[in-house]
């Protein structure tokens, strides 16, 4: 449906019947008796204020550690033209023929949910000439994607990624800078174990013979390969290698491996990725079946696992997509880039600890204590001290042990006694020792005793 002119969205819909429209069922639900409690969209999940400092953790180490190595960060939308995808990351992939939540806007056009960011982000990178301005153009973004796959641990319908990406290069050093980047982001998040795999696709030389090689190899097995395989032999062979249906598993190992048939141009390239990856000391395993679940590599492929993840065991993943910015429209510029997933790499890490969340606790006992209390938490919450106050008039001891959970160094208190005698108590909750405080002195002492 459509409106135009000066018909509103709210005029048109009154006029839909009310079976049609997506509120009504709720609408009828609340005539009686209880509400019904609406949950998260499944695939969909909550980051609870307790998980956010490990988030933070992952947030804060990216934008160290990738403007140590010149990216500044760019912030793409959530969602695009669909033909953006569908053209960037091709119309066989997992992704594109399942995994999208695509749906026709009000004018008719039809748009997707970012599922990655790369296309996003190369589209960005041409309709702003930034090529222009930055012929060696380094960014990173951070955000959620959004895929409709089979929720499990590590598998959510939106989930958030850090995506790198280099544009310009060609040199074989970029691929093992980038590689090296992503290993050093997991070593700064407190990834300790990690295996990396890695290998090369080709390019537009050498993938069409081995296209046919695999072609050729495929067919002659094709009766005893899963529905997906047998189409795909004729349409993308190379999504075969990434077949997870465990019945083919045997088949596909044996299949011919593209480091065999790579022109000399590739062979070179990945001999040098691999090189430096030596000489930088990156220990890595080759998996001729590294095809990657995006058409857009091409020569150097690589993914970042751990055992300590299950069956979702891929981290992180990346490679070489020379071609992709021409693709969608823009110059001939080479691209490399990697993608990591947050949730995966969140379940790596410890749960954080029990963090405190204030310094000071003013406990206010008498009516009359609660002005200067007040007074006391905002000058020291603009001297920069997280303070908190109950004004809930609770009994001193819930006040104290509400204290102790929030994890406060120092508790103040002002009752009767105190007013009387013109004092705060302080209170020192790890050592357990008070002691009073004229009121004129309360301000510089707490400051004085948290800042230290
Ligand atoms: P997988 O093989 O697990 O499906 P993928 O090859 O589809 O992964 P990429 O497209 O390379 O994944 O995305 C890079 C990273 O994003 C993955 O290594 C993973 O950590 C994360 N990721 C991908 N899909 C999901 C998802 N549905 N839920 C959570 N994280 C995801
Ligand atoms: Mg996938």
């Amino acid at each position: 449906m459509s409106f135009r002119g000066t018909e509103s969205a709210a005029m048109a819909a009154s006029r839909r019947p009310m079976l049609d429209s997506p509120f009504s069922e709720r609408l009828s639900d609340g005539d009686e008796g209880e509400p019904v409690k609406i949950q998260a969209v499944r695939g969909t999940r909550d980051i609870l204020p307790d998980e956010i400092p490990t988030w933070q953790v992952l947030e804060e180490a990216a934008q160290r550690l990738l403007g140590r190595y010149g990216y500044r960060e760019i912030r793409t939308p959530a969602f695009e033209e669909t033909e953006l995808f569908a053209r960037g990351i091709g119309a066989e992939t997992d992704i594109v023929s399942k995994e999208m939540y695509t749906f026709d806007d009000r004018d008719g056009s039809s748009l997707t949910l970012r599922p990655e960011a790369t296309a996003g982000i190369v589209r960005a990178v041409i309709e702003h000439n930034l090529m222009n301005t930055d012929p060696a153009l380094k960014v990173y973004g951070l955000g959620p994607m959004f895929r409709r796959e089979r929720p499990q641990k590590g598998r959510y319908r939106q989930f958030h990624q850090l995506d790198v990406e280099a544009f310009g290069f060609t040199s074989p050093t970029i691929d093992a800078e980038i590689v090296e980047l992503a290993i050093a982001y997991l070593e700064a998040c407190g990834v300790e174990q990690h295996e990396l795999i890695l290998n090369s696709v080709g390019d537009g030389r050498c993938r069409p013979g081995y296209v046919e090689v695999l072609r050729k190899a495929l067919r002659e097995r094709a009766s005893e390969m899963c529905g997906d395989c047998q189409r795909r032999i004729e349409t993308n062979p190379l999504r075969v290698l990434d077949c997870k249906v465990p019945a083919d598993q045997a088949i596909v190992d044996q299949l011919p491996r593209f480091v065999d048939h790579l022109c000399p141009e590739c062979r070179d390239h990945f001999g040098e990725v691999r090189r430096q990856l030596e000489v930088l000391g990156i220990a890595y395993r080759l998996n001729h079946r590294l095809v990657r679940g995006l058409d857009y590599y091409v020569r150097t492929t690589f993914e970042v696992l751990s055992g300590e993840l299950g069956a979702q065991n891929s981290v992180l993943g990346g490679g070489r997509y020379d071609g992709l910015v021409r693709d969608l429209g823009g110059p001939d510029v080479a691209g490399t880039g990697f993608a990591v997933g947050l949730e995966r790499l969140a379940l790596l890490l410890p749960p954080g600890e029990g963090q405190s969340r204030c310094d000071v606790f003013l406990a206010p006992l008498a009516g009359a204590a609660l002005d200067p209390a007040l007074l006391l938490q905002r000058d020291l919450r603009r001297a920069g001290v997280r303070t908190m106050l109950d004004p809930e008039g609770r009994s001193f001891k819930s006040r104290m042990k509400q204290a102790d959970k929030l994890g406060a160094r120092l508790v103040a208190i002002l009752g009767e006694d105190e007013m009387k005698r013109g004092v705060w108590t302080v209170r020192d909750m790890a050592r357990s020792e008070q002691e009073d405080v004229p009121e004129g002195q309360i301000l510089d002492h707490l400051k004085e005793k948290t800042n230290g």
